[in-house]
């Protein structure tokens, strides 16, 4: 069974978003010719992000927690 989350407000199913404050370093690489060749984050930590937010009408939909499927966030890699 798949619960799909709704917006309470307006019915939408397209999901939502957290607002996080993200802090940390960064370096940015350059090639000989002065273009930017991409970035690699250092140690970057996520604050707040426990609100959810509808992507449709930004209205609250509710605590993160309550709506997130669990994937763990360790998985993501910033490059
Ligand atoms: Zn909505």
């Amino acid at each position: 069974m798949t619960n799909k989350i709704v917006c309470p407000h307006c019915k939408s199913a397209d999901g939502f978003y957290t607002k996080e404050r993200v802090t940390g370093s960064a370096h940015i690489y350059y090639n000989s010719a002065g273009y930017s060749e991409g970035a690699m984050y250092d140690g970057l930590s996520h604050h707040g992000g426990t609100k959810a937010y509808c992507k449709q009408c930004y209205k609250l939909m509710g605590k993160t927690e309550d709506l997130a499927s669990g994937n763990n966030e360790e998985d993501i890699r910033w490059r």
